[in-house]
């Protein structure tokens, strides 16, 4: 199976039906597969080895990730945002690109094509016998690493990843032409292609939100009757608080919420549990390079937990759910054998789906087919797994690990503490200090002392943090995760700070 016999399935099936953008303009299924035909020509008569997507959230996205697969070239959607010489990196690592974007003087000396003249290039062909000669082994999508712990590698999926996601996940043209899906994550992220390969294949329309606001968001839901929705954790904590300012309840045409792609604070999803009465919610924990979900808290455990009297059950709803049917996720302990429920240790998977390779580093699938998340976490005697920080955010402190969320959990338990983040702060004598960054509730106070002594009650003294600083919010990147190199260098001038 291939993207390309995906776009078959999709304009043969559901060509009459609007899958992208406005119910009566948008794009059908037949339309799709036209526009993707005209872009695989464009990329063929260029000789590009690559389609580059600098653009915005929109419906351009879904027919430049189609033209690649049918022009046989691998998608690179790139992060607009980057500075320009993060942009000229990623520029250099590419041998002959067609760009395209509205921002052509980003990236100097690239040949490009702007998105609009990219949805207007005349009818083709091209690519139409693409779906039974590409090879489901070549390369379908490149997506850069967010970078959050390391310098960004482009990571690679492969044909047979997308589709395994996708099989593992829905089925063709199984949702009822009224639904639509609004996407706001950002166009390079794996979400982004995920939700698009999801969303079309089950027949469900979507509707692209380029600029997130909390408003906007809620406008768009309401006015486009739209059914289901992606966000990223901060997306979902400044909506929830637009519904409290404006003391409303959510838009009732709302059915399914999901969020994920970073850590989501458990008190964030109380409150948007109750603020949306009538969806249904759903927490998915994927990477890069798993393309997309390989585990998802769904609606009935959502509302299982939210109700429950049993702490163990309730804690439920601070966990990331249990393995799709069609990967397999364990807990291993350093020896890589499977820790007993509730010891953390590292979190790996592997499935038809997980890729774990980049083009800079090669395959980082071990021996034993297992991909090592880099995540740390343990799995509760249900298989409900709880994500327990990352293996690099690891505090080396004297020789002793020390792992940030027993902190952060401790302190987050104070009364007057809405979020903490903990993170190792260099120090010439012990390696690294006990860094805690704090987001205070509103309307109460607490002092560093005050919480260096809450902490030293509950853990042992060298967990006590050395640094406590006080913030508003925490500095993250688009899809949510906390920039903890900033939040060090805050405490730590010579510490790097991210761009
Ligand atoms: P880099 O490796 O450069 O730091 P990245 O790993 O941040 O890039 P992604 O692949 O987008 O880029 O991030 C995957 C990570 O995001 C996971 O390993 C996990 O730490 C976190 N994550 C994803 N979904 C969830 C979730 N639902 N809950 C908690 N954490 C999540």
């Amino acid at each position: 199976m291939n993207l390309s016999m995906i776009l078959d399935m999709v304009a043969d099936g559901l060509g009459d039906r609007v899958l992208v953008g406005d119910p009566v303009s948008g794009l059908t299924g037949a339309g799709l597969r036209d526009r993707a035909r005209a872009g695989a020509a464009k990329l063929h008569a260029e000789g590009a080895d690559r389609l580059v997507y600098l653009g915005p959230n929109g419906p351009a996205f879904p027919v430049a990730l189609f033209a690649a697969s049918l022009a046989g070239v691998p998608f690179l959607p790139v992060n607009y945002r980057l500075g320009a010489e993060q942009l000229a990196d990623i520029m250099a690592r590419q041998d002959a690109p067609l760009v395209v974007t509205d921002t052509p003087e980003r990236v100097p000396g690239a040949r490009t094509l702007g998105v609009a003249e990219f949805l207007a290039l005349p009818a083709s062909d091209h690519g139409s016998d693409a779906a039974l000669t590409t090879d489901p082994e070549s390369v379908a999508v490149l997506l850069m690493t967010s970078g959050t712990t390391a310098a960004p590698k482009s990571a690679v999926l492969r044909h047979q990843n997308l589709t395994a996601y996708l099989f593992g996940s829905v089925e063709f043209a199984s949702v009822p032409d009224t639904d639509a899906t609004l996407v706001s994550v950002p166009p390079y992220h794996i979400a982004a292609v995920a939700n698009a390969l999801s969303n079309l294949y089950s027949g469900r329309r979507i509707v692209y939100l380029d600029q997130f606001t909390p408003a906007g968001w809620l406008d768009t839901v309401g006015s486009q009757r739209v059914t289901h929705a992606m966000v990223v954790p901060t997306m979902l904590a400044r909506i929830v608080a637009e519904l409290r300012d404006r003391d409303v309840p959510g838009p009732e045409c709302l059915k399914s919420l999901s969020y994920g792609g970073a850590k989501v604070a458990a008190e964030v999803v109380e409150e948007a549990l109750t603020r949306f009465p009538g969806t249904g919610f759903v927490n998915a924990y994927g990477l890069t390079e798993t393309a997309s979900s390989i585990a998802v808290l769904g609606p009935d455990d959502h509302r299982t937990a939210i109700e429950a009297a049993d702490p163990d059950v309730r804690a439920r709803l601070g966990s990331v759910g249990r393995a799709l049917p069609s990967v397999e996720i364990e807990v291993q302990g350093e020896d890589g054998t499977p820790c007993a429920p509730g010891v953390v240790g590292d979190i790996v998977v592997r499935g038809p789906q997980v890729a774990g390779e980049y083009l800079e580093a090669g395959s980082k699938v071990r021996g034993d087919g297992w991909f090592p998340t880099r995540d740390r976490g343990y799995l509760d005697a249900e298989g409900y797994l709880f994500v327990r920080g990352r293996a690099d955010d690891t505090i080396i402190r004297g020789g002793e690990n020390i792992a940030p969320a027993e902190i952060e959990d401790v302190l987050s338990g104070h009364p007057a503490v809405a979020d903490a983040v903990v993170a190792g702060v260099p120090d010439l004598e012990w390696g690294q200090q006990i860094g805690a960054f704090v987001i205070v509730r509103p309307g109460r106070t607490v002092d560093a002392e005050e919480l260096r002594a809450w902490v030293r009650e509950r853990l042992r003294g060298s967990k006590t943090p050395r640094y406590v600083e006080f913030l508003a919010e925490f500095p993250v990147n688009p899809t949510g995760k906390v920039l903890r190199r900033d939040l060090v260098a805050l405490v730590h001038p010579d510490a790097s700070v991210s761009a």
